[in-house]
């Protein structure tokens, strides 16, 4: 029997899964891992998070990650800077970051200013210090499945599916979405899990009958209640990337959660599923940087 079969004769309702809970295990983990770095080798990692303008959302964000940082025992450093912030002055301060010692981790918040390349931007982060993973040599090394520091969205998803399912050997996952931020890493991760992976776009023909294949169905499109519960195959595993703000300020995702509910196996909340997880894999990620840059083993974060 498939994965999927167990799972839709097990249950009728699917079973929600709890990234704010699995992402206070996951910080409290980090927590301990902290300790052990200041306690063996006098290392506190350090994590530096640039922000430029005043975007509000990104805002809570960065207040949200230092917060996080400082419960982890995570030293963080924070730049904020006007909107009117030149290309250039954005480039010395980060080449500043990646000669300092103290920082191990360098976050530049997204979305940038119109006036600002973030791919500049991004390619000039140490690739040693990016904790997005948005860098090109991260993104090569994921590619090759090589080790390297990979974006931690796309690591939050993969490590709520194996909270529900640790086997994904042989699994069908399709991925809704193909940016560098989120589709293309997730896809990446599935098929290091040996997931048959096919991903999906704004012009993928026939969507609804590909997802009804999926035994995992990652929706990361900014579309609010764009997958409807006739696109899931029974007992499916469900992650909602998405976050859209409704006309009366709620945040929602891209699955529309009650009517997909009522046939998949599992499936993540918005809020309160993939968001928790990827603050505490930027956490995760600032903790392996700074242990590789001390030549320490690095910890099986988790
Ligand atoms: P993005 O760069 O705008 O990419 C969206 C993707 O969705 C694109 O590949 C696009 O296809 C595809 N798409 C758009 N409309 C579609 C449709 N009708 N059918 C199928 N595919 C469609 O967005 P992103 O940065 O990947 O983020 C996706 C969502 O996740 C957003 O809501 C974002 O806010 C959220 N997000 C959440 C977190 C978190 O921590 N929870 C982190 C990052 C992002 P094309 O490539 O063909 O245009």
């Amino acid at each position: 029997m498939t994965h999927t079969a167990e799972r839709e004769e097990k249950q009728s309702q699917a079973t929600r899964i709890d990234g704010k809970a699995i992402a206070k295990k996951l910080r409290e983990s980090i927590a301990c891992h902290v300790d052990v770095l200041v306690t063996d080798h006098k290392l506190i990692p350090g994590l530096a998070v640039v922000l430029v303008g005043e975007d509000p959302a990104s805002v809570i964000y960065v207040s949200n990650k230092k917060k996080s940082a400082a419960e982890a025992g995570i030293r963080s450093f924070e730049y904020n800077l006007s909107k009117d912030t030149s290309q250039d002055e954005l480039l010395n301060l980060i080449q500043k970051l990646n000669k300092e010692k103290e920082v191990h981790g360098i976050l530049v918040q997204l979305p940038l200013p119109k006036h600002i390349d973030a791919n500049a931007v991004l390619e000039t982060i140490d690739s040693a210090k990016d904790v997005d993973g948005l860098h090109i040599e991260n993104i090569g090394r994921l590619m090759a499945g090589m080790p390297g520091l990979v974006p931690c969205t796309p690591l939050g998803c993969i490590a709520l599916i194996k909270s529900v399912e640790n086997n994904l050997t042989g699994l069908h996952a399709v991925v809704i979405g193909r940016s560098n931020l989120v589709g293309k890493p997730v896809a990446q991760l599935l098929l290091r899990e040996n997931c048959t992976v096919t991903m999906a776009h704004s012009r993928t023909s026939n969507l609804p009958h590909i997802c009804r294949q999926a035994d995992i169905l990652v929706a990361a499109v900014g579309k609010a209640k764009l997958v409807k519960g006739d696109w899931i195959k029974p007992g499916a595993i469900v992650i909602d990337v998405g976050i859209n703000r409704t006309e009366a300020g709620k945040i929602i995702g891209d699955v529309d959660f009650d009517d997909v509910s009522k046939v998949a196996g599992y499936i993540t909340p918005v809020p309160g599923g993939a968001g928790p997880m990827t603050i505490a894999c930027l956490l995760g990620n600032t903790v392996i940087a700074a242990c590789r840059q001390n030549n320490l083993t690095v910890p099986s974060i988790g």
